[in-house]
């Protein structure tokens, strides 16, 4: 019996996941990887797990699944494919921590199974707190599973509470690098472009979140999952623009006081936390340097113009599947935006639409959400036909 953590990545070929392994790389003693799973990029996934060894691994989409099967036979590396795998492999009796790095939905029933097995959850993937937060949250304090956030803002205000978790919070503030259209009017973005749109100032991410960025979807998603991590009401969660990147987040307590977690942006961090809390291993990681770094700075946002700010907000007053319609709506309306079928602006009004329109469910269960979340897909997907 080692003492090493075993690891399940869901999602290794992804910017969350290529890092994760980057972090584990650097403590071959403190983790062993289990699990690795890949949407599409086999090439990767097979480089990877020659790499790792892991004893099991899956790929989602169907077409190299006996290749990937005849490069890792030879290793004693089990290979599954589709989706539904994806639920399977994270319940291996040498798993401790599974983290859950997929894009959007896809990882809400995975992320589910692993709870539903009592492992540890380290959270890359908000959508499964935005979709059915309420129903993961229940299930992981009656199965006394502790979700541990890898989202950088969640990551600090979980830094901050270190030490704190018996002290109620007053409120707590998201920080947000504003992304590449910070300070627009609404006229202004209505004809700015995918290629603008990617082009974030402060993180390097994937194409998903990097639009959301821009259109602060990301950031709304943000607030819901604090909520649900934290325990809190929407009035106690602010978002304020912080365009250096610096402070992760800021946590007020009942006497006023605040505390702020700071540090260069780097996704490796977050993720290396989520991996040894409650400890912190050393690492080469690069140092803030004041002498490069003469000013932070504080702004608010327009909700009038980032409408999606605003529409997380309605979400949670909402309650019940308004959240889950949310971010299907989006989901869809960014991939149309992705593929030069609809304009910025438009990504907004399809959201809006989506979820004013279709209905809502009150105390939802699992298949309420998957319901919930077709019909807002293809409402949201008819409202992308008609405008292109
Ligand atoms: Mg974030």
């Amino acid at each position: 019996m080692s003492g090493k953590k075993g690891i399940a990545i869901l999602g290794s070929t992804g910017s969350i996941g290529t890092q994760a392994l980057e972090v584990v790389s650097a403590f071959p003693d403190s983790f062993d990887i289990q699990v690795l799973t890949a949407n599409t990029n086999a090439d990767l996934l097979i480089e990877q797990a020659k790499k790792f060894k892991p004893n099991q691994v899956v790929i989602a989409d169907e077409n190299d699944y006996t290749r990937i099967k005849n490069e890792l036979w030879p290793l004693d590396i089990h290979v599954y494919c589709g989706h539904d795998s994806l639920s399977q492999v994270v319940e291996g009796n040498d798993i401790d921590i599974v983290l859950s790095a997929l894009v959007g939905y896809s990882g809400l029933e995975p992320t589910l199974s692993a709870i539903e097995a009592g492992k540890t959850i380290a959270l890359a993937n908000k959508e499964t707190l935005v979709v059915a937060g309420e129903l993961v949250t229940q299930r992981a304090y009656e199965k006394g599973v502790n979700i541990y956030p890898v989202d950088s803002e969640h990551s600090a205000i979980f830094q901050c509470l270190t030490g704190e978790f018996h002290n109620p919070i007053e409120k707590i503030y998201l920080t947000a690098s504003g992304g590449p259209f910070r300070g627009r009017t609404a006229s202004e973005l209505q004809a700015v472009t995918r290629e603008q749109a990617l082009k974030h100032p402060n993180w390097e991410m994937g194409h998903k979140i990097t639009i959301d960025s821009a259109t602060l979807m990301n950031k709304g998603f943000e607030v819901i999952e604090a909520k649900w991590l934290f325990n809190l009401k929407p009035n106690q969660i602010d978002v304020v623009v912080h365009p250096q990147s610096i402070i992760h987040s800021i946590v007020q307590f009942e006497d006023g006081s605040m505390k702020a977690q700071m540090g260069l942006p780097d996704m490796k961090l977050p993720i290396q936390y989520a991996l040894t809390y409650p400890d912190r291993f050393e690492s080469d990681f690069p140092r803030l340097d004041f002498n490069k770094l003469s000013q932070l700075t504080f702004e608010q946002v327009d909700r009038n113009v980032f409408k999606n700010l605003d529409l997380a907000y309605q979400a949670m007053d909402r309650a019940g599947t308004a959240a889950c319609s949310l971010n299907a709506a989006n989901e869809i309306a960014v991939d149309a935006f992705l593929n030069d079928r609809i304009k910025f602006l438009q990504i907004f009004e399809i959201n809006e639409r989506t979820m004013r329109e279709v209905r809502s469910i009150d105390k939802p269960t699992l298949a309420d959400y998957i319901a919930v979340n077709n019909e807002s897909r293809n409402f949201a997907q008819e409202l992308v036909n008609q405008i292109s």
